[in-house]
């Protein structure tokens, strides 16, 4: 049997791959089995951030696994530490716990907000208000805290504890918080599954204010955002808010697993020991790689960021068959006028790799594309609406 034959019959079918087996890949191009190129415009959903097969990634990551791969949390080990240190001092967050993924990052700040909520206002203060249209990952709490009944209907019953607002409708929110005995709000910047939205500045401040008032904390899911992508370090800081827990994961480790929950100072000392743990949480090898990544999001890398979403906008918006653009930075969605999945089908047959968000294809492009390259995928989106 060839992969694809071994994939459907040995692994379980919880995806609709694409007809296409990846080979190798250099930068923002990706070659498959049968050697034809495409230009990546999906970067393994915004975890490759510098592309396939970086040198400086793979050098940082090989020299660590030439030390040691992997050592238990029960020793020191300085690429963890000094991830943790470039984390806090960039964000102004105080402490960080490394996990593994985007939704073990969420898991995390969801039991610290609870701690919090029963040691600083309450045992009764554990609702936490998410947004409809939001998704915060797989686990159960994850998928409870997840506003898309969607994902809840085969999986009943989740963790009780949240409610879902409105993106955009601050009474609601307000509604919300005084109804029910809350420890925290939890939004992402701008929705990523659930259709590439930006939250919006004034809805952004309704989050700031109403959290101050109720004494509640903010949790920014910067999972898909985070690391560069919305054009600054941070999505949230596009709308200044300080939030007291910060989640990533997904670019943060340039290819490998790892998630980190970063806590403020209301938040820092909410977890002590054996509160919580993760086996493989903040493995060395992963940690020297994101060390890498992370010194190379600087101001330059930004600005090129916002020069290629800029240039994304102007170019796409109006096109035949485009009726809008959303996002922010290299996060963007296309409301096309064909289906999503059949329009990303015809991207592929063009040579250019794209996902979908709902009814939207969302480009989620590596940080350092070359703007030749970005070009010509562009032109092939502009012939793939218009067809
Ligand atoms: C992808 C994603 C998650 C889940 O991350 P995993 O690494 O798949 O567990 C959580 N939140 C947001 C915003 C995401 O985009």
């Amino acid at each position: 049997m060839n992969t694809s034959e071994l994939d459907r019959r040995y692994l379980a079918h919880t995806y609709n791959r694409f007809p296409m087996e990846l080979s190798e890949g250099s930068g923002s191009l990706v070659r498959d089995t049968d050697g034809k190129t495409y230009i990546d415009l999906g970067s393994g959903i915004a975890v490759n951030i510098f592309g396939l097969n970086d040198a400086q990634w793979k050098a940082a990551v090989t020299a660590q696994l030439g030390k040691f791969q992997h050592c238990s949390n029960l020793y020191y080990s300085a690429p963890t530490a000094t991830l943790a240190q470039m984390l806090c001092e960039r964000t102004g967050m105080s402490r960080v716990f490394f996990s593994n993924s985007g939704a073990e990052a969420n898991e995390c700040a969801i039991k610290a907000a609870r701690k919090w909520g029963a040691e600083q206002k309450g045992a009764e203060y554990y609702n936490i208000v998410t947004l409809k249209h939001g998704f915060h990952g797989r686990t159960l709490a994850t998928l409870a805290a997840t506003g898309q009944d969607v994902y809840h209907k085969d999986y009943q019953p989740l963790p009780e504890g949240f409610l879902y607002a409105t993106a955009g409708d601050r009474a609601e929110l307000e509604r919300l918080v005084k109804e029910h005995k809350c420890a925290a709000l939890m939004f992402e910047a701008v929705q990523g599954e659930g259709g590439v939205m930006p939250i919006g500045q004034d809805y952004a401040d309704a989050l700031r204010e109403i959290a101050e008032k109720y004494d509640l904390l903010l949790i920014a899911d910067e999972v898909q955002l985070g690391n560069g992508r919305s054009g600054h370090l941070y999505g949230y800081i596009e709308y200044g808010l300080q939030p007291d827990i910060v989640t990533t994961a997904k670019g943060l480790g340039g290819g490998l697993p790892i998630g980190a929950t970063l806590f403020g100072a209301r938040t820092a000392e909410v977890l002590q020991p054996g509160d919580h743990g993760s086996t493989f949480g903040g493995n060395p090898t992963c940690c020297a790689g994101a060390v890498n990544i992370l010194s190379r999001i600087d101001e330059k890398l930004l600005a090129g960021v916002r020069e290629r979403s800029d240039y994304i906008f102007r170019t796409l918006s109006g096109c035949k068959g485009i009726q809008s653009v959303s996002g922010m930075g290299l996060m963007l969605g296309l409301e096309v006028e064909k289906p999503a999945r059949e329009f990303a089908e015809l991207a592929l047959q063009k040579g250019v790799l794209v996902t979908t968000a709902k009814q939207k294809i969302r480009l989620l492009p590596a940080l350092n594309i070359p703007m030749e390259l970005l070009e010509t995928a562009v032109q092939k989106l502009i012939e793939c609406a218009a067809e």
